[in-house]
C-alpha cells in the first residue's frame, strides 16, 4: 500500500508537491513554488527522493528549500531537467541578489531564503535518468517517459511492489517544438492511480498549427497597419516557438527589426534548441537601445511581464496606440498586469515601493492560445489511453477549481473515478 499526500497544486495552476510514502521512504513528485510564496512551512514535505518532472519553476523553485529539509535528498530526473533547473534555480538567485542590493524586498520568506551551495548540493545529488530506463531509489522503481511539454519533460511512472502510480507533470499531447510526443505507449495500462494536470481542463482548442497560424495573421495585420509589435513569452519552448514563426515572415518585412531580448532565452536556447535556427532574427540579452527608432517586433521575456524586460517595455507601450500586443498564452494569472489590462481596461503595476500604478490601455492586445499543455480533449484522450479498464483512481492537480469541475464531469461520464484532492489530503493507494 502506498500512501499519496498533496501538499500543493491542489485546486491551483502549478506549485506542484505530492508525496509517495512507502516502505518507510518518502518521494515527492515535484518540488514547486508560486510567485506570491504564500504557503507555510508545512506544505514543505522532508523527502527522501523528488523525482523532478521539468524545469518550470513551478515545479522546481522550491528544490533548495527540499534539499534543506534533508541533505541527503535524491534528485531523479532527466539531464535535460537538471541543466535547465540549474540554470533557472541560479537566474532566482541573481535576482534575489539584485533586489538584495537595490533594498527591495524579494518576497521570499526568509527560511527558504538559498545559496549557491544549495544549488550545488541539488546538481550533486541528482541521479540523470533517460525515458524508458527505470531505476530503483529505496523500494520505489521510478520510470521517466517524454511528456511533450518541454526539452526534458517527463512523465513519472513509479512502482512499489504490485502497486503503480503515474503522474503525468505538464504534458502536451501535440508535442513539444521539436515534434517530441508524449510516449504514452510506454507506460504500462492500468496502473492504480492516475495523477494528471488539469490546467486546460475546461477549455478545447483549436489545434497547434492554426494557432500558429492566428499568430502569424495578428503579427501580419498589425505591420500592414504600420503598427510595432510587443510580444512578451517564456524563456523556454514559447519564446522559441514564436521566434520561429517570425523567422518564417522576417523576411517579407525588411522595414522592420525583429528583436528576440532576454538573457534566460539566450540561455536555454543553447541548451535544448541548437537544432532551431532564428538566424534571420536580431538576437540579444538586453534591449538595443534606440529599439524605438524604427518599426520593430520585440519578444522579450517574462511571459505575464511580472518582471524582466518585458514589465518594462509592456509599462511604456501599454499606452501607446501605435502598439499590438500579442499575449501568446491562454492562462494569466491574477498578478499579470496583462490580466487586469484585458480584464478592466487598465495595465496595474507595482512600484518599488509596492504602491498601485494604473495605466489605461491605448495599445491593441491580442491572445493567442500557443500552449504547452493538453486541452480538454487531450486530457480526456491520455486518460483514456493509459487507463483503458476504467479501474485507476484519477486524481486532478494544477488546475484552478472551476477547469477541474469541468473535467471531473468529463470523466466522471466516461465512467471513471475520479479526485479533486484539497491541500493536505491523503489517500491510501
Ligand atoms: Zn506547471
Ligand atoms: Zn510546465
Amino acid at each position: 500500500m502506498v500512501r499519496v499526500k498533496f501538499y500543493g497544486g491542489t485546486e491551483e495552476v502549478g506549485n506542484v508537491r505530492v508525496t509517495l510514502e512507502y516502505a518507510g521512504k518518502t518521494l515527492c513528485l515535484d518540488y514547486g513554488s508560486k510567485q506570491d510564496h504564500e504557503d507555510d512551512d508545512q506544505a514543505f514535505p522532508k523527502s527522501d527522493f523528488v523525482v523532478v518532472s521539468h524545469a518550470h519553476l513551478d515545479h522546481v523553485g522550491n528544490l533548495p528549500y527540499s534539499q534543506r529539509l534533508n541533505p541527503n535528498t535524491r534528485y531523479i530526473g532527466t539531464e535535460m531537467t537538471k541543466r535547465i533547473t540549474e540554470y533557472q534555480l541560479n537566474d532566482i538567485l541573481k535576482i534575489n541578489e539584485r533586489k538584495k542590493k537595490e533594498g527591495v524586498p524579494d518576497g521570499t520568506p526568509p527560511g527558504r531564503q538559498f545559496t549557491l551551495d544549495d544549488i550545488l548540493a541539488i546538481k550533486s545529488g541528482w541521479l540523470s535518468t533517460d525515458y524508458n530506463s527505470p531505476v530503483r531509489v529505496g523500494d520505489f522503481d521510478v520510470k521517466l517517459v517524454n511528456a511533450g511539454h518541454i526539452p526534458g519533460s517527463a512523465i513519472t511512472e513509479v512502482t512499489c511492489g504490485s502497486d503503480r502510480i503515474v503522474y503525468t507533470g505538464d504534458i502536451n499531447l501535440e508535442g513539444n517544438l521539436q515534434k517530441e510526443l508524449p510516449g504514452l505507449g510506454s507506460l504500462q495500462k492500468n496502473p492504480r492511480a492516475l495523477i494528471i494536470e488539469s490546467t486546460y481542463g475546461k477549455e478545447s482548442r483549436e489545434p497547434m498549427d492554426k494557432q500558429e497560424q492566428t499568430f502569424i495573421q495578428y503579427v501580419n495585420e498589425a505591420i500592414s497597419k504600420g503598427k510595432n509589435v510587443f510580444v512578451p513569452a517564456f524563456a523556454i519552448e514559447r519564446m522559441q516557438r514564436v521566434g520561429n514563426l517570425l523567422s518564417q515572415i522576417r523576411d517579407d518585412h525588411p522595414e522592420y527589426e525583429f528583436y528576440m531580448v532576454s538573457p534566460s532565452y539566450l540561455k536555454i536556447k543553447d541548451m535544448a534548441y541548437r537544432d532551431v535556427d532564428l538566424s534571420n532574427l536580431t538576437e540579444s540579452a538586453g534591449l538595443p537601445d534606440g529599439y524605438k527608432g524604427h518599426k520593430s517586433i520585440v519578444v522579450s521575456t517574462s511571459g505575464f511581464c511580472t518582471g524582466g524586460i518585458s514589465r518594462k517595455i509592456l509599462r511604456e507601450v501599454i499606452t501607446d496606440k501605435n502598439y499590438t500586443i500579442i499575449v501568446p498564452s491562454g492562462f494569466l494569472p491574477e498578478n499579470s498586469p496583462l490580466k487586469s489590462a484585458i480584464d478592466t481596461g487598465y495595465a496595474e503595476f507595482s512600484d518599488k515601493n509596492g504602491a498601485k500604478v494604473k495605466k489605461a490601455v491605448r495599445a491593441e492586445i491580442k491572445q493567442v492560445k500557443l500552449s504547452a499543455h493538453s486541452d480538454k480533449e487531450g486530457l480526456i484522450k491520455i486518460v483514456e489511453t493509459v487507463c483503458p479498464d476504467k479501474t485507476t483512481q484519477i486524481y486532478l492537480v494544477h488546475g484552478e477549481p472551476s477547469s477541474q469541475a469541468v473535467l471531473t464531469q468529463e470523466l466522471v461520464s466516461r465512467g471513471y473515478q475520479v479526485r479533486t484532492p484539497k491541500k493536505y489530503e491523503e489517500f491510501s493507494v
